[in-house]
Formats: C-alpha cells, sequence, structure tokens
C-alpha cells in the first residue's frame, strides 16, 4: 500500500554538484560521458535519501539537465526548426537552452509564481511531434533496479500547451490532437516496463482560472490519456493553488487514479476532497516552497478533516509541491542562529517529516529516532510561536500610527516644486542604479566579509569605485548621477542584512534556471532597522559633484517576494514592517540632503496570485505598503521607483496610485506597442521606458537611440519623458557601458535640438 510520496526531488544536489558538472561540461572540461556518469551518481544519491527516509512512491524523470519543459519538448519532438540541423543530441538540448552564434536561445520565463524558470515550447504551423521516450524509459529503469516503487514524472498535455507560445499567431491548440497522440504513445511504451505503472502528470495549469475550451481540453485529454492501459496508474498532479471544484469532477468522471492537491497555498481545496469519487489523493500537506518545519499537530488535524470525506487508505501524504523550490539540507548550516535553525526544515528533512506524518495519520509504529523527531517538531513549533526573537510588541504599536500613507501634496502640485528644485532638463538622462560589479570589487566585498581586510580598507576601496562612478559620469554627461550600489551583492540581501528579523544560510540554493541558483534570505521575525542602512554610501557620493546624485532602495515589496517568507504572519503585515523600515530610511536620506530618492520594485509584478480572486488583495496591500514606505518623502523629494518589465495593461492604475513621482521600466526588448496602455489611460506622472537592452553586450548606436527616443516623443510629451536604460548594469562590463551611455547622451542631445 502506498502510503506517501514526493511530488518531485531537488535536483541539484547538496553541494550544487549538477551546476558544477554541468558549467564544466560547457567549458568542456569533461565530456558528456562524465557528465552522465555524474549525473547518474547523483540520482543514485537522491533515491537512496528518499528510500532510507521512508518514502513509498519515489519519482523517477525528476531530475533534467537544464529544464523539465524542455525535456518534454524533446520527449514530445517539438525541436524548433533552427536546431534541427545540430545532429549531437547533448549539444542540441543545450544550444536550445543556451543558444550559440548563430541561434537565439529558447525563451526561458518564471514557472508560475515561482522564481523558477521553464524554457518555453515555440510551436507553429509546422511543428511536427514524434515519440523521443529514451530519457524516460531509462530513468525508470535506474529506479527500478534500484529496487524501490516509482512513479514517472512528466508534464501534462493541457499545461504543455497552455504554456507553449505560437511563433506564427496560430492557436497552439491546433495542435492538441497531435500532441495528445504522442502522449499515448508514450503510455504505450510505458505500459511495457512492468505490470503495474505509476505515471504522474503535472498540471499546474488547473490552478489558474481555465476558460471553457481549456476545461474541454483537460476533460479529452485525461478521458484518452486513462484508456491508453489498465497497468498504467494516472495521477494527475496540481499545485501553487486550489483546483475549482467542477475541474476535480471532470477528472474524478475519467478513470484517472489519483489527484494531487496542493493545501499550503489553497486551502479552498478542503471542499474538492468531496468531488473525488474513488480516486485516490494525493494530499500535499508539507510545504514544497518554503523552509518551516511542518506543524505536525495540525497537519494531522488536517488530515483527519481530509478523511472524512475521503477514505482513509485512499489518502496519500505528499508535499504541496515538488521540493525544487526548497534549498536541499540544513546539515551544514552551522552558522545559523540555533533558534531558527531549530524552526526550520529543507528538502532533507522534510522527506523525514512526510514519513512520519503518513505514520502517525495511519498509526503504524515510531522507532526511537521518529519519537524524538516528533517532539523535536511539537518543541520546536512551541518555541517559534512564543519567541521574542519573533514577536516586537514596540513596532507592533508604532505600525498603528502609521494610518494616512498619502504624501503631502498631490502629484501635480509635487512636480511643480520638484521641478523648481531639481532643475532637470527635458528628457532627462540617468541610470537604473548598479554599475559594473568588477572582478576586483567582487574580491574587495567578499575579503571583507571573511574578515581578510579591515572596515576601513574596505571603505577605501568603496569609495575609490565611487569616485570613479560619479567622474565617469560626469564625463559622460548625464543629468542625474548615481553611486553605483558598489556595496551591494544583492538588493535584497544587502538590506536584509541590516533588518532586525532576517537570517542567512550558507548552502540554502535553489535552481532558478538551468545550473543558476540563488539563495534566498529568510525572513523569520517581526522586521526592525537597525542603522541607517544606505545613507553613508550615497551622501559620499553626494559630496562628489555638484550634480544630483539618486539614492537608491529596494522596495518592500520586492524584499518580500525574493525572500523565503513567514507562514505565521500574512504578507501584508510583513510588508508594512518592510515599508515601516523604508520610512525611516527615506526620512533619513532626506534630512541627509539627498533630493532624489528612487525605491526599485524589480518583482512587484511577479507577486501577483495566480488566482483572479486573490489579485485584488494583494494589488490592495502591496500597494499600501509601497505608499507607505514612501509617505515620509517631502513633496520636494522626488521619489523614483523601477520595474524590470513593461507589460502594465492590468496593472497600470495601481502603478499610478503608488504616488512615485517617475518610473524607470523595461522596454527594450518588449518593444514601444506595449507603452500604449501609458496614453490610453492618461498616465500622469513622468515616466523612464528604457531605451536600449541591457541584457546584451552589445551596444546600441546614437541613430538607433536617437530613433527611439523619436518614437517614444510621440507617445509622451518631452516634459514627463526621462531617458535612461532599461535595467541596472551590473552585469555589464565598463567597456560596454561608458560607450553605450555616451552614444545616450549623444542622442539625446540632438533630440533636444528639435
Ligand atoms: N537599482 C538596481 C540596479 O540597478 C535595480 C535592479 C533591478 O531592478 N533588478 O541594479
Ligand atoms: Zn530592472
Amino acid at each position: 500500500m502506498i502510503k506517501n510520496t514526493i511530488t518531485g526531488f531537488p535536483r541539484i544536489g547538496k553541494s550544487r554538484e549538477l551546476k558544477f558538472a554541468l558549467e564544466a561540461f560547457w567549458s568542456s572540461k569533461i565530456n558528456a560521458d562524465d557528465l552522465q556518469k555524474q549525473a547518474k551518481e547523483l540520482r543514485l544519491k537522491h533515491l537512496e535519501y528518499q528510500k532510507k527516509a521512508g518514502i513509498n512512491l519515489i519519482s523517477s524523470n525528476d531530475f533534467s539537465f537544464y529544464d523539465g519543459m524542455l525535456d518534454m519538448i524533446v520527449l514530445l519532438g517539438a525541436i524548433p526548426q533552427r536546431f534541427a540541423d545540430i545532429s549531437d543530441e547533448t549539444k542540441r538540448y543545450f544550444t536550445m537552452a543556451r543558444g550559440d552564434e548563430k541561434r537565439a536561445a529558447m525563451e526561458m520565463t518564471k514557472w508560475f509564481n515561482t522564481n523558477y524558470h521553464y524554457i518555453v515550447p515555440e510551436l507553429s504551423k509546422s511543428t511536427r511531434f514524434s515519440l523521443n521516450p529514451a530519457k524516460v524509459l531509462k530513468e525508470f529503469k535506474e529506479v527500478k533496479e534500484f529496487g524501490v516503487n516509482t512513479k514517472i514524472n512528466l508534464i501534462g498535455p493541457l499545461t504543455f500547451l497552455s504554456l507553449s507560445k505560437s511563433t506564427d499567431g496560430s492557436d497552439v491548440y491546433t495542435h492538441f490532437e497531435a500532441v495528445l497522440n504522442v502522449y499515448e504513445q508514450l503510455l504505450k511504451e510505458i505500459e511495457k516496463l512492468d505490470d503495474k505503472i505509476f505515471v504522474q502528470l503535472d498540471e499546474p495549469i488547473i490552478v489558474t482560472n481555465l476558460n471553457g475550451a481549456q476545461k474541454e481540453y483537460l476533460a479529452k485529454a485525461y478521458e484518452r490519456l486513462s484508456n491508453v492501459s489498465q497497468k498504467v496508474n494516472i495521477i494527475v498532479t496540481s499545485y501553487f493553488d486550489y483546483v475549482d471544484k467542477d475541474v476535480v469532477e471532470t477528472l474524478s468522471n475519467t478513470k484517472i487514479w489519483g489527484i494531487g492537491l496542493d493545501f499550503i497555498h489553497g486551502r479552498e481545496n478542503l471542499d474538492n476532497t468531496k468531488a473525488l469519487k474513488d480516486k485516490y489523493l494525493i494530499a500535499g500537506v508539507v510545504d514544497g516552497r518554503n523552509i518551516w518545519k511542518n506543524d505536525i499537530n495540525t497537519t494531522l488535524e488536517l488530515l483527519e478533516i481530509i478523511s472524512s470525506n475521503v477514505q482513509k487508505e485512499r489518502v496519500i501524504i505528499s508535499t504541496s509541491c515538488s521540493l525544487l523550490h526548497t534549498p536541499y539540507s540544513l546539515e551544514n548550516e552551522d552558522k545559523l542562529d540555533g533558534k531558527v535553525k531549530s524552526w526550520l526544515s529543507f528538502a532533507l528533512e522534510k522527506l523525514d517529516e512526510v514519513s512520519l506524518i503518513s505514520k502517525l495519520f495511519y498509526k503504524e509504529a515510531l522507532s526511537e529516532k521518529e519519537i524524538s523527531l516528533k517532539d523535536a517538531n511539537a518543541k520546536a513549533n512551541v518555541s517559534r510561536k512564543n519567541s521574542s526573537k519573533i514577536h516586537n510588541a514596540a513596532l507592533q504599536e508604532r505600525l498603528k500610527s502609521f494610518t494616512n500613507t498619502q504624501r503631502e501634496a498631490p502629484f501635480n502640485e509635487r512636480i511643480k516644486i520638484q521641478k523648481k528644485i531639481l532643475d532637470y532638463p527635458p528628457l532627462a538622462t540617468t541610470t537604473i542604479g548598479s554599475f559594473p560589479q568588477t572582478a576586483e570589487l567582487r574580491a574587495l566585498r567578499s575579503s571583507f566579509k571573511k574578515g581578510k581586510i579591515s572596515e576601513s580598507e574596505y571603505e577605501v576601496g568603496i569609495k575609490k569605485y565611487i569616485d570613479e562612478c560619479v567622474k565617469i559620469q560626469e564625463d559622460i554627461g548625464l543629468d542625474i548621477l548615481v553611486h553605483g550600489e558598489p556595496e551591494r551583492n544583492d538588493m535584497v540581501e544587502y538590506f536584509g542584512e541590516q533588518l532586525n528579523g532576517y537570517a542567512f544560510t550558507q548552502y540554502g540554493w535553489v535552481q532558478s534556471y538551468g545550473s543558476r541558483c540563488v539563495k534566498p534570505p529568510l525572513l523569520f521575525g517581526d522586521i526592525t532597522r537597525i542603522n541607517p542602512m544606505s545613507i553613508k554610501w550615497i551622501t559620499y557620493a553626494q559630496s562628489k559633484t555638484s550634480k544630483i546624485v539618486k539614492g537608491m532602495l529596494t522596495g518592500p515589496v520586492t524584499i518580500l517576494n525574493w525572500s523565503f517568507v513567514r507562514d505565521d504572519e500574512s504578507k501584508s503585515n510583513v510588508a508594512r514592517q518592510l515599508a515601516l523600515a523604508l520610512n525611516d530610511e527615506i526620512s533619513d536620506l532626506q534630512n541627509a540632503g539627498i533630493k532624489i530618492i528612487q525605491v526599485d520594485e524589480a518583482a512587484f509584478k511577479e507577486g501577483y496570485p495566480l488566482r483572479k480572486s486573490k489579485k485584488l488583495s494583494y494589488e490592495k496591500w502591496a500597494l499600501e505598503a509601497f505608499k507607505l514606505a514612501v509617505s515620509s518623502a517631502k513633496s520636494q523629494t522626488q521619489i523614483h521607483t523601477h520595474m524590470c518589465y513593461s507589460n502594465f495593461n492590468d496593472i497600470i492604475k495601481t502603478i499610478e496610485a503608488m504616488e512615485a513621482d517617475v518610473i524607470s521600466i523595461e522596454t527594450a526588448r518588449a518593444g514601444n506597442k506595449i507603452l500604449k496602455i501609458f496614453e490610453e489611460v492618461g498616465y500622469n506622472q513622468e515616466i523612464g521606458p528604457g531605451i536600449y537592452d541591457i541584457h546584451s553586450p552589445r551596444i546600441p548606436s546614437v541613430d538607433e537611440m536617437t530613433n527611439q527616443i523619436k518614437a517614444l516623443l510621440e507617445i509622451f510629451p518631452k516634459e514627463k519623458l526621462w531617458i535612461n536604460p532599461d535595467c541596472g548594469l551590473k552585469t555589464r562590463k565598463w567597456e560596454e557601458v561608458v560607450p553605450a551611455l555616451k552614444n545616450l547622451v549623444k542622442a539625446v542631445k540632438s533630440v533636444r535640438k528639435y
């Protein structure tokens, strides 16, 4: 009997072994066989962990060299034409992901509301599909040989098609039949493998608001797939939010074996337990996206509620989604505060939790180790609830008094005062904040962090960078300068490190895309600012020039969205706490003579929930948090914000309501069409649509930028238009940045003459 499972396991390895193997392969330090060998070792290690923890049904094919969606593209044979001539399969696979001199890489975008990126399938009228099952079959056999029960993980047909893009304007669903045929063929191949085989088809798309056509495709797909073979047990898995009841009913009417529902991020799924008929429920009750110890007693209560609607024998304990989204293990985190560490659980620790919960739920005898695990769990949860590290009464009291988040005067009045004091020309030129992060600079920060150099030596180094950065900007002739952000390794970590309530791991890496991992900070308690966070460097830069230096902060919503968040406090309250810390910072900057302050909200949009019904409340608290942060700015202090995207169609009114005076956005790759919305709604504030793409090393010419500025002037009056690159310059080299910015200034000068 299967009592527990894991949606999927992280691939990257405890010490990011996969990352290093991939990068060694890409730079030809190892060959394809070595890469395969190392990957296999890693997979076997992961099987071992899961088996040891007591997981009953272990995934195969949850491994990927780059991304599971890319693997599906290969499996279905949907290789875009430009890669068709590459005969070496490994080479073709990585070229699709990363491009080469001749071929653009396939587009990559965020997987639902996570920070994981998948490769977007490209479909057109000429796309043909054909089955390529080698990887799936091989990895199944590998797990079988290992001697455990396995399920084959795949992305389901509706999610695959819904996330595909059309390259010729044709409807991607015209491929439905063809795609489904390949899935059917695959199941027929799989059928040959054993007497009884489990296949997990991930359909996270069903937690979004599906349209009628999508619902019909879903019904047809599972009607057909569940009829392919009696030997194949199909599990349709959802995660990240709840599924509509009619969708669950549709699935329950087919012959699939089980349905996976997320009870952590979609509590509403409780109602769906009534609609499961004879299906097994893969109950996502251990959070796959966060790092807190499960509260096992509460989980058992939840499971009791669930089993009032579902026969107990049909409940399978699982994670809410793949553990891909959590760091690997707490084992080596010896620098974390002991208390904080006792509250945490990463992927490996979550395996034990799933196993323990299933034993408790099924009333099986516990080993001694399990008994102590259970006690430790209860203790940790009590200690976390009552800890003074987390709860700060004074802060909560202070926050209550911040009821008015309106700025002193409305925009139309503020901007008149600002223009008088700041005296910048039409088409004012500026940058988004960071300048090239050189190897020398990284070395400086890291030596300081490791205690190899003194604070004063560090300061000398940072000041030298700022001096040069200011000088270069003056020489180029930019209007509004920045200090260049040399002291920051990351726009969230830098602020997190200076706030109470934040903790940092040493090895808490989570795959972001391909070999790239991020290490999100942990937001565990009430947030308070210890000291001013940015004043020193910004006022230093200002002292070095008679031009205006723009102060740089990361906004409350972005800090929140790029951290692991609390599950014992609402996001809206945490955002208010972060906002208050920034409110104090802005006040200090202003008092120190800084006249323009930019509050970056790079991740404002990605925090939007997947469900329409939840969007409104996000929008409300996110907006309030930003407004609270900037409400300490006097009318004469100009507030800028920056967002790393430009598709504002559905949120333009929210953006306008944020009370920033100027917004810079990333338009260069998306094209100007997208800007029409600003004209249509009569957007009131000033705006700097990035006029060149900083994500590429290419240096745009004066002509090109002149034309772009002229095109922008057809949409915006020159008094409202700022001219800047489309994001921070930290990933570029000085040799690219200086000529590009010189050209930008030349272009502006030539347009100003008209
Ligand atoms: N000020 C930041 C920088 O220039 C903004 C980065 C971002 O939006 N991602 O690096
Ligand atoms: Zn940006």
